[in-house]
């Protein structure tokens, strides 16, 4: 099997590269390194099944030889990213994924497209199923992520349905883990290093808003199910234990045994009120829930942050 990782050097795909490269796979990781960092392939140079070829996928794709399967993970992922990049976003959702399909098409390939929560918005249905049409806002801060990955799904289907492409939509809810940038902005990497140097939490809002934390192990192992399923339709997933944000801070204090305080900061527009993956059909179609513990994500976590903060 060879197979293309966009955005191979980002949080998620460079753990999917691990994942392909254990499972025997040859892997090509592209990534323009905007928000992806080499250091979290290091591991994997020199590996003679694995290729770094540093490029912006909303560029035509060259790729010698056959290739079996696409995975398109190539796009700024967090707020604060998006509000940076809000042309790079709206580009690789679109003229990205039009690329990696036309990849998908010439190649006869497998494609699996990333694709997110945020298609959901701010949802008016909890927790959300994948027949949930959204509630999003297109001309938010947010909208620039939220219509390129709604629109990312369309030319998905539309690949599938006109030329058929044998497609895959993952909708990916929050996800966390080692790797995470430390200035990336989303709630993880800024709580956990704020706790462990004793320094105050940053709640946006008044913390009752609600997320639900999947771990990246088993967000990767949904998504390698769904690679070699035959669902062709959207499916969500995540971990459904729903939390606010307030608890969650506290949760990170008493782990990581922060002593700083909880402050309020204002909350970013649009910030959905709640989210929660409907996860039945990941179930029923895949036989996948997640397996680890909000606890053990956490301290796998923090050890990663410890390293990258140096704090014994
Ligand atoms: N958040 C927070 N403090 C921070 C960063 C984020 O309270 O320092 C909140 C944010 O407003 C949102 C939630 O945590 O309600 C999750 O934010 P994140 O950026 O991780 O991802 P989102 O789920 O909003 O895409």
């Amino acid at each position: 099997m060879r197979t293309l990782v966009t955005g191979g050097a980002g949080f998620l795909g460079s753990h999917l590269c691990d994942r392909l490269i254990l499972e025997g796979h040859e892997v090509i990781c592209m990534d323009n390194l905007i928000t992806g960092d080499t250091d979290n392939i290091a591991h994997l140079m020199g590996n003679p099944k694995f290729k770094f070829i540093k490029y912006d996928v909303t560029e035509y794709i060259f790729i010698d030889g056959p290739i079996d399967n696409i995975l398109h993970f190539a796009s700024p992922a967090s707020p604060i990213d998006y509000l940076e990049l809000p042309i790079q976003t709206l580009k690789v959702g679109s003229l990205g994924t039009h690329k990696a399909l036309g990849l998908a098409k010439a190649k006869k390939a497998r494609f699996l497209l990333a694709s997110t929560s945020e298609v959901y918005g701010d949802p008016l249905i909890h927790p959300q199923p994948e027949e949930y049409y959204g509630n999003v806002n297109p001309i938010g801060p947010r909208g620039v992520y939220d219509e390129a990955k709604r629109f990312a799904e369309a030319l998905t289907m539309a690949y599938h349905r006109y030329h058929g492409v044998d497609t895959r939509i993952v909708r990916i809810f929050n996800t966390y883990g080692p790797r995470m940038r430390l200035n990336d902005g989303r709630v993880v990497p800024a709580f956990l290093p704020q706790s462990l140097k004793g320094e105050d939490l940053t709640v946006f809002g008044d913390g009752s808003q609600t997320r639900s934390f999947c771990y990246v192990s088993d967000l990767i192992d949904g998504i390698y199910r769904l690679l070699f399923s035959s669902e062709c339709e959207p499916v969500n997933i995540g971990n459904p234990r729903e939390m606010t944000i307030l608890e969650f801070a506290r949760t990170i204090n008493e782990i990581a045994g922060g002593n700083g305080k909880i402050i309020f900061k204002p909350l970013p527009q649009d910030d959905p009120k709640v989210r929660q993956p409907d996860i039945s059909k990941a179930k029923l179609l895949l036989g996948w829930s997640p397996r680890v513990s909000l606890d053990e994500g956490i301290r796998q976590t923090m050890a990663y942050f410890k390293k990258k903060l140096d704090i014994k």
